[in-house]
């Protein structure tokens, strides 16, 4: 199951210029992406940026004459795979001195300068608040000094800024709505690594969407690292009469209601925050899709405490119990951390059977990795063997592969709405799309004259743990008569 918050397979991935760009650009770019959605709706933000100061994208990084690497930190190994992928980028910068190499993103903030003392062939470094400050930057390392630009905002929010969609399917796009956490989870970098939390004005986040909507897009996912905490206050003197306070509830209403064909998602959900007022609202509009990610990270109350997470095994449950109530076949997911400081054999026990009662349809599941400068790094002593927390991810994995495969049997016959995306990646003669409940749904696209973009009615009938197959039984979405 991939979940396009934070897709695996993206990791490193370059951006490839529209085919169709005959834009004469006086200098070229390139940018890779690591980590998690955040970071790629950013370097799009980027793109844009740069595209108004005359560089073009390339997706061929030896013709750059500026290499990008949007970096992530989250745990130590997305920090290890950038810092070997900098090396490739030594023997381009020898072939063609004055390419120009720029870091930007969670690790560029957390390391600052001392990523110019380390890493020599990097000429700048910029933080996730300062991209307007791109340009100026890269006009400081072309006279030959290092440039860097590390600050953080409170109010920054790229709000005006119209990213440029790179690698787009041009069905689906991710639209920021919020920055930075204010939650200090004790294991996560993030709040250091990408500020205090804020909203962004709630009538750029809808042109944003209406915009895409009318360019073919039929599908936004609203993103932010709480989205539930979102609440951005309006003038009460728009002349559009839209002032006055707008939370996420409030907020997704308004998206969904900018049209019936346009799929409005949203990640990520932070337990505490989720609110009867959102369940409510889903449950009223029918494009909004009917899937969670509501991360648990552990299934013990005393690691949960240690986590800083704020709610408690039985408190997560209930959560699920009432979108459950609320939403019948709303598709659940969730990340988890295994090996957590201090975490025993009863504790792993408790994330598997939490897991169970969840009845994810996947997860993120990582080991967990301290991090420099969190509070669990200050507080706890990481003293999980590493082999034991191997172990453990094991067993967590395991179960997750058997939760998602009987979940998808548990929909074996049934009848799913799905937005076609693109054709499948291991055949031109079937479709690729997705339910509401975020499961990949593969059919042939014989006898009907589909595109991307369009709605079907498939009717699965059979599956692997992380495909649904099936037959398209009409071309027809469910809503259009709602609409007439
Ligand atoms: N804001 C989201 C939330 O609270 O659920 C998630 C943000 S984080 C980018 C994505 C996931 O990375 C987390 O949910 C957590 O499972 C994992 N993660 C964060 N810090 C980690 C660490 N130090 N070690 C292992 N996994 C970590
Ligand atoms: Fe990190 Fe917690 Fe904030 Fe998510 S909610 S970004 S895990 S501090």
């Amino acid at each position: 199951m991939i979940d396009k918050a934070h897709d695996e397979k993206r990791q490193g991935e370059a951006f490839a210029p529209f085919k169709s760009d005959s834009t004469a650009w006086r200098k070229k770019f390139y940018i890779e992406s690591y980590g998690c959605a955040m970071n790629f709706a950013d370097s799009e933000v980027v793109a844009s940026i740069l595209n108004k100061e005359g560089f073009g994208a390339t997706g061929v990084a030896a013709e750059a004459d500026l290499i990008l690497v949007n970096t992530c930190s989250i745990r130590e190994k997305a920090e290890q795979t950038i810092r070997k992928r900098l090396t490739d980028f030594k023997k381009i910068k020898k072939n063609k001195p004055g390419t120009l190499v720029g870091v930007l993103g969670c690790m560029a903030e957390r390391l600052k300068a001392k990523f110019l003392e380390e890493e020599k062939l990097v000429d700048i470094v910029v933080g996730p608040d300062a991209y307007r400050s791109l340009p100026g930057l890269v006009e400081e390392a072309e006279s030959g000094q290092k440039a860097i630009n590390v600050l953080l905002s409170r109010d920054e929010t790229y709000a005006d800024i119209s990213p440029v969609r790179l690698n787009s399917n041009g069905i689906s796009a991710f639209v920021s709505i919020m920055r930075g956490c204010n939650n200090m989870c004790s294991f996560c970098v993030v709040p250091f690594t990408r500020g205090r939390e804020r909203s962004r004005d709630a009538e750029s986040i809808l042109n944003e969407c209406r915009e895409l909507f009318e360019n073919g897009y039929r599908e936004v996912t609203l993103l932010g690292q709480n989205v539930d905490s979102y609440y951005y206050e309006a003038p009460q003197t728009l002349p559009s009469g839209n002032g006055g306070a707008v939370t996420f509830a409030k907020l997704l209403e308004k998206v969904a209601l900018i049209s019936p064909f346009l799929r409005v998602r949203f990640s990520t959900s932070h337990p505490k925050d989720i609110t009867d007022e959102v369940l409510h609202t889903m449950t009223r509009y029918a494009n909004i899709c009917k899937s969670i990610h509501l991360p648990v990270q552990s299934g013990s109350t005393r690691i949960l405490q240690m986590m800083n997470r704020t709610y408690t095994r039985q408190w997560y449950m209930a959560k699920v119990d009432r979108i459950r109530e609320l939403l019948p076949g709303c598709g659940i997911s969730s990340d988890i951390i295994a090996g957590f400081c201090t975490e025993n054999g009863e504790d792993h026990k408790d994330t598997l059977s939490i897991m169970e009662y969840s009845n994810y349809d996947y997860s993120y599941m990582f080991f967990y990795s301290e991090r420099p400068g969190t509070l669990a790094q200050r507080r706890y002593v990481d003293d999980v063997p590493q082999k034991v927390k191997k172990e453990r991810l094991a067993e967590i994995v395991e179960m997750q592969n058997r939760l998602s495969l009987e979940s998808n049997q548990r929909d074996l016959g049934g009848t799913f709405e799905v937005l076609i995306e693109s054709s499948s990646k291991k055949s031109d003669e079937n479709w690729m799309g997705r339910s509401s409940q975020n499961k990949v749904v593969v059919f042939p696209k014989a006898n009907h004259n589909c595109k991307p973009g369009d709605y079907v009615q498939v009717k699965v009938d059979s599956c692997t743990q992380g495909t649904m197959m099936g037959k398209i039984v009409s071309t027809i979405p469910s809503f259009v008569n709602d609409t007439i």
